[in-house]
């Protein structure tokens, strides 16, 4: 598994794919470590490799749903997964989240956020009536190269509506009494939330 990683970590960096950085991935997989979830919902696979440093923290007879608009990286991520002891556990759906999202009819306890970053709101808006009481959510890259909490300086035009959008999720998050968000600046900025029905 340590070599497999290694090799989707050399693979990533070579195809520039933005796979979670190092002290991202801390914090991500110690809740998930302490949460031993069983039913994992992932926005974002890429070529799979959160989802299987996720799949290390799973309980017992757990199991993870990952959504891939890209077919070339789903397919990547589904032969890295084959490759790895969490074949039968992780399931890649291809399409567009905000399309695969309200088809989804399972329970899930952990959540991750990791695809198409001005969309994060709609996203968790979709899975709000999937999550089991006490669920855990995390939402990789909210801190956009700095630019989300940074009052002064000027966001470039290209980012613009990522980082306003990026915003309006913290501040729904911040507003919403069902959930409890904390954000750690670490790697891209990853915020953790716990769900609580109301
Ligand atoms: N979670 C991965 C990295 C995901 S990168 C890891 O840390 O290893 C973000 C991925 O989201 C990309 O592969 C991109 O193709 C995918 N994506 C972007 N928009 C999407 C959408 N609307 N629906 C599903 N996936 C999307
Ligand atoms: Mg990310």
């Amino acid at each position: 598994m340590k070599k497999l990683l290694c090799e989707m970590e050399a693979y990533a960096q070579e195809y520039n794919v933005p796979i979670i950085k190092a002290e991202a991935a801390d914090i991500l997989l110690r809740e998930a470590m302490e949460k031993k979830p069983l039913h994992i919902l992932e926005v974002g696979t890429a070529i799979g490799y959160s989802a299987l440093r996720m799949a290390e923290c799973l309980g017992e007879g757990g199991r993870i749903t990952t959504i891939e608009l890209s077919d070339e990286r789903a397919d990547l991520a589904e032969a890295y997964i084959a490759r790895s002891p969490y074949a039968d556990a992780i399931t890649v759906l291809r399409g567009d989240a905000a399309e695969v999202l309200p088809t989804l009819t399972d329970t899930y306890d952990f959540v991750f956020i990791d695809a198409a970053k001005g969309q994060y709101e709609r996203y968790l808006d979709a899975i709000e009536a999937r999550l089991a009481d006490g669920a855990a959510i995390a939402a990789d890259n909210v801190l956009f190269r700095g630019y989300v909490m940074d009052e002064q300086c000027e966001v470039p035009r290209r980012f613009r509506t990522i980082v306003n959008r990026l915003r309006q999720f913290l501040a729904m998050l911040d507003e919403k009494p069902q959930y409890e968000v904390m954000v750690y600046p670490e790697g891209d900025g990853i915020a953790i939330c716990k769900y609580k029905k109301i």
